[in-house]
């Protein structure tokens, strides 16, 4: 429910379009969020603005995660009411409406993660919408705020695990799963619009219609099953790079190698793995904790050579060992994975994470990262150097005067490395060049464009 506080009228003169400006923080689920509530609003009639001084009115969309990324929000709630004054406020941080107003009490409304309904609710009582048939008119395929030529496509909402330091199944429910058929329409007009990329997200992407019992629905002539495999294969057939994010290592996702081996979908894994030592992720309470990950991921390599590889690890969980470490380094020396994201360990609050084991010291947990982070730079440079002489596709996210910078298939955008392209004739944003690799330095690859 929104929770409402009282208004005035709207600043913009009249028969002006009611002006919005739009912060989005957190992470590429909260940004589809923002890109529902932004299209809904635009086919309302509202503008956006790109400032807060000068809008009618200012939505955050909160990450309320880590510690730090509330303290990111109530600072981004704090300069928007210092320079306009009128803010509404979602997102995940939302679902805890006491911890904004007692630090901001000015703020007009307070709603939770996917409460759509509630924002425009909230928008429409502080500033009313116009109605002109010229500016509600808004593309089929909705507004989206990343570039063109990629999107983010979510499956589905909430998580039905309970890791231990996570509290998004608290914030967002457990697992709700769109059907097949309504998520390939949105991937179909979303491609039709000139999206090159289409990058699957969700809290746990192989979970996928689990908890539709994997009904199928229809699409074009024939019923999909929502099911991890089934829509993958569809998702591939509509032309674009098909990018998945979020997967889990459960014993199905052996199966979507297949697809990538076959280049039916982008030979990618974002696979969160945590942690290597078996205690450990049992204390974490990790989806598929109990698989062989070193020898799942040795038999991937050898499905699909090409597979790249990201993940994120957390070091100095409480009660982390310095034996337990160990096993985590030597599975980053043995496992060679491609992109990793490392995080210390960080106390969220209501996450039972925080009683399971004595807190590791801030300086130990420093040092853990250290030697985590010395390992993985050394196994990331080796990787990419292989690649080195080689030919890849490259997707141009922007040009300059004398090189471009795009992504291969081994890099999602915001998260991984980029290629800088030098190329005899102008590239465009959204194009796919093959470029012959020339040097990699410690994230990125540098080369040439040799075929358009
Ligand atoms: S899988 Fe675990 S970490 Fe991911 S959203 Fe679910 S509970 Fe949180």
């Amino acid at each position: 429910m929104a929770d409402l506080a009282s208004i005035d009228a709207p600043h913009s003169p009249a028969g002006e379009a009611p002006r919005i400006s739009f912060v989005s923080l957190g992470c590429p689920k909260a940004l589809v969020d923002s890109e529902r509530i932004v299209t809904r609003l635009r086919a309302e009639g509202y503008e956006l603005s790109r400032k807060h001084e000068g809008a009618d009115l200012v939505i955050v969309n909160t990450c309320g995660f880590l510690d730090s990324a509330k303290a990111e929000s109530l600072a981004a709630i704090g300069d928007a009411l210092k320079e306009n004054g009128k803010v509404i406020v979602t997102g995940c941080m939302g679902a805890e409406p006491e911890q904004i107003r007692g630090v901001h009490p000015g703020v007009l409304a307070v709603t939770g993660p996917q409460q759509y309904e509630s924002v425009v609710e909230a928008v429409h009582a502080a500033v009313p919408p116009r109605h002109d048939p010229f500016i509600d008119l808004v593309p089929p395929q909705g507004v989206k705020l990343t570039p063109r030529h990629y999107a983010y496509l979510k499956i589905s909402e909430g998580c039905n695990n309970r890791c231990t330091f996570c509290i998004i199944p608290k914030l967002r429910g457990d697992l709700v799963s769109r059907p097949a058929g309504e998520v390939l329409r949105e991937a179909e007009k979303l491609v039709a619009a000139g999206v090159k990329e289409l990058l699957v997200i969700s809290q746990d992407t192989s979970a996928y219609g689990v908890d539709l019992k994997y009904a199928e629905s229809q699409w074009k002539d024939r019923q999909v099953r929502a099911r991890f495999l089934d829509l993958s294969r569809e998702l591939g057939s509509l032309g674009a790079w098909v990018r998945m994010h979020y997967v889990y290592p459960y014993p199905h996702v052996d199966e979507v190698i297949g697809l990538m081996a076959e280049g039916v979908i982008l030979p990618y894994l974002d696979i969160p793995f945590q942690h290597a030592s078996p205690t450990v992720l049992k204390r974490m309470k990790r989806p598929a904790a109990q698989e062989k990950t070193l020898a799942r991921v040795q038999a991937w390599r050898a499905a699909c050579p090409d597979l790249t590889l990201r993940s994120t690890f957390i070091v100095g969980f409480p009660g982390e060992t310095e034996a337990e470490f160990e096993e985590l380094i030597a599975f980053l020396e043995e496992a060679e994975l491609d992109r990793v994201g490392c995080f210390k360990y960080e106390p969220v609050a209501g996450a039972p994470a925080n009683d399971l084991g004595e807190a590791i010291p801030d300086e130990v947990k420093q040092e853990r990262w250290n030697r985590f982070m010395e390992v993985q730079q050394r196994v990331s440079a080796r990787r990419l150097k292989k690649k080195v002489g080689t030919r890849q596709q490259v997707i141009i996210d922007s040009v300059g005067p004398t090189v471009a910078v795009g992504r291969s298939k081994a890099d999602a955008p915001e998260i991984d490395g980029v290629v800088h392209v030098a190329s005899r004739r102008p590239l465009r944003v959204g194009e796919i060049a093959t470029v012959k690799i020339e040097r990699a330095d410690a994230y990125d690859l540098h080369g040439t464009a040799v075929g358009f």
